[in-house]
């Protein structure tokens, strides 16, 4: 697919190469990259929403005792008509995981041996034939 818009970490030579001491004292933290075909022959709306998404991936680490300037990944990757379906409860992947992990995590301490099929759920989908 197009990639209409990529961000990246600003590396030391970009940080030196925007360096301005009126208005950018420390050089930028982050460079936006937007397609310019898109740019050119889009609403305003869709700009915006470009722009928000990149955003979205920054985020500043103020534990991080190095760069505290970080890139973070989607929350989500879907089917279009699965977030449709799910839009009661649109965070229920994240939950359904939290609840496995913690009950995986309640198992060891209780030492319990956990098993885990070392078949994958499509494998094991595909031969009940729901695949
Ligand atoms: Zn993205």
């Amino acid at each position: 697919m197009l990639v209409l818009a990529r961000i990246m970490k600003a590396n030391d030579l970009i940080r030196h190469l925007t360096t301005n001491e009126k208005s950018v004292a420390e050089g930028y933290d982050y460079i936006i990259t937007i397609d310019k075909v898109f740019w050119d022959n889009t609403k305003e709306v869709d700009r915006e929403r470009v722009i928000r998404h990149e955003l979205r991936h920054t985020f500043f680490d103020i534990d991080a005792e190095d760069n505290p300037y970080k890139l973070v990944d989607h929350d989500i990757t879907d089917f279009y008509a699965e977030v449709e379906m799910n839009r009661d409860d649109p965070r229920w992947r994240g939950r359904c995981a939290s609840l496995t992990a913690d009950i995986y995590d309640q198992m060891k301490e209780s030492g319990r041996k956990v098993q885990r099929s070392k078949k994958t759920p499509i494998e094991i989908a595909a031969e009940k034939g729901k695949v």
